[in-house]
């Protein structure tokens, strides 16, 4: 059903690696595999996978620091499984650029339904729209190349500022609520995380906004959201 969508398994748990492999060639998913950090990120390099699921507890190297070599070359949605359950790690792996994160163990039922969010958002990320140069006043992103400047000069955005700067875009003039936002970025909604929304929010403001206490561009709906311009 899923035809052709490419999911890099990085795992060194041999027995989980296999189950995990199993139920999504049963659902159609092509996979890969890899046993250790640099295995994972030559898979990557080499084959370009859609859907990375990520083991972070890995015999080589972290998995944070794969995150950050696949993130240096592709927004493509990575979901972090771990047997670690500190709120402060789970903050950062996602502000790394993970866009999910599950506690093992977890029921291969969730992880479907994860990976088929992953896969929307995938969809999304490639579909014409995306593929296009936007301009507006003194903005311009060029989402085939994945560049944003503000008067003529390239501004370098983290990749959860770009997502979230894209999603706007992509439904600018529609008030978009917290937790709609929430769950398009990070995949989940009601128990996400609207402070952290609004501390990524702040930095996307001061890299995009010549006044950020006047927007041009993102403005706040007070206790609901918040809403791209429409020109
Ligand atoms: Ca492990």
């Amino acid at each position: 059903m899923e035809d052709n969508t490419t999911v890099l398994i990085v795992e060194d748990d041999k027995y989980i690696m296999s189950l995990i492999t199993m139920y999504l060639k049963d659902e159609g998913y092509k996979t890969l595999a890899a046993t250790t950090g640099k295995e994972a990120i030559s898979l990557f390099y080499a084959n370009n996978p859609d859907i990375i699921l990520l083991d972070l507890g890995l015999p080589d190297i972290d998995g944070m620091e794969v995150v950050m070599q696949i993130r240096e070359k592709s927004n493509n949605p990575i979901i972090v499984v771990s047997a670690r359950e500190e709120e402060s790690e789970k903050i950062r792996i996602l502000d790394l650029g993970a866009d999910d994160y599950m506690t093992k163990p977890f029921h291969i039922g969730e992880l479907l339904a994860r990976i088929r969010v992953a896969q929307r958002k995938l969809n999304s990320m490639v579909s014409p729209s995306n593929t296009e140069i936007f301009n507006c006043d003194y903005l311009t992103v060029d989402f085939d190349k994945g560049l944003v400047f503000v008067d003529d000069t390239e501004v370098h955005l983290t990749p959860m500022e770009y997502k979230l700067l894209r999603l706007l875009i992509a439904n600018r003039g529609k008030v978009l609520t917290h937790n709609y936002i929430l769950k398009q970025i990070w995949g989940y909604g009601e128990t996400g995380d609207a402070k952290s929304l609004r501390v990524f929010m702040a930095s996307l403001r001061r890299k995009i906004e010549r006044d950020t206490a006047n927007p041009r561009f993102i403005l706040t709906q007070v206790g609901i959201g918040y809403r791209f311009v429409e020109k």
